[in-house]
């Protein structure tokens, strides 16, 4: 099967009646990872034929809750669920002692886990490699304000990825300032996919255009999209010549060429 990126939910902050908030399921030659886990992930992946059973690794871009809610219910679930194999999950400074919390939190103790949960706080700009699949977090400027420096010191930390195996390469930008954040992490990568949450569509068609990315996945999309996507292709029409594709719930982009 060739590799695939299936959108489990295209909302932002606010899920709507259309969309579940942020994740999604990759497929690369078979192994399944989920990048975000704001959607009701697991019923998901049963409803689209995946198990979670079978989800090797998560990857979070952070800690705001349209990106992690489902995290707790996921691992809960793979606990009652005897899961057989180790899951691993990768996310910004401070991912591991906020999941030990949330479980003791809520009367599970982390070391009582039925499985092996391994979790790593990343290092920006260190690519991680699971099978074919290798993945380098980049910091964004999503949470870098001052207030937030002040309220939660070093912490605040927001994510983007540099996603690749053989045949594709593309670039998640997390949650954004700006696509120019992008610029460094862009090259050589054949999907965009951008959220839609804090731009003006106008705004990332141009990016998507200067650095010549063939194809963009717009996702994260923010209330005045919800229910209009076709806004966002009316300003990328005349500014962004490659191919655009504006997520639903259940979007598949295929990332690599059937053998
Ligand atoms: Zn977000």
């Amino acid at each position: 099967m060739p590799d695939q990126l299936l959108v489990l939910g295209s909302a932002s902050g606010a899920p709507s009646g259309r969309r579940f908030a942020t994740a999604f399921a990759l497929q690369v030659t078979g192994k399944l990872f989920l990048i975000d886990c704001g959607a009701p992930v697991s019923t998901l992946l049963y409803r689209y034929g995946l198990d979670p059973l079978d989800v090797h690794a998560i990857f979070l871009s952070h800690w705001h809750m349209d990106h992690v809610a489902n995290l707790g219910l996921f691992i809960t679930q793979n606990h009652q669920l005897h899961r057989p194999t180790e899951l691993k999950i990768f996310g910004p400074r401070g991912t591991r002692g906020k999941i030990n919390r949330l479980l003791t939190d809520s009367f599970l103790l982390p070391e009582k886990l039925r499985f092996p949960l391994k979790i790593t706080n990343i290092e920006p700009d260190t690519p991680y490699q699971e099978g074919l699949l290798s993945v380098s977090f980049f910091k964004t400027q999503h949470l870098e304000k001052p207030a937030h420096k002040s309220n939660f010191g070093r912490k605040a930390m927001a994510c983007g990825m540099v996603l690749s195996a053989p045949g594709w390469r593309m670039v998640y930008s997390g949650d954004l300032v700006s696509p120019h954040e992008l610029s460094p992490h862009i090259k050589s990568c054949d999907l965009l996919v951008h959220e839609m949450a804090h731009h003006q569509p106008e705004t990332v068609a141009d990016f998507a255009e200067a650095a010549r990315v063939p194809r963009v996945l717009i996702t994260h999309l923010g209330e005045p999209f919800d229910e209009a996507p076709e806004k966002i292709a009316t300003a990328f029409a005349g500014r962004y010549n490659g191919h655009l594709t504006i997520a639903e719930d259940g979007t598949k982009v295929q990332l690599s060429q059937p053998a």
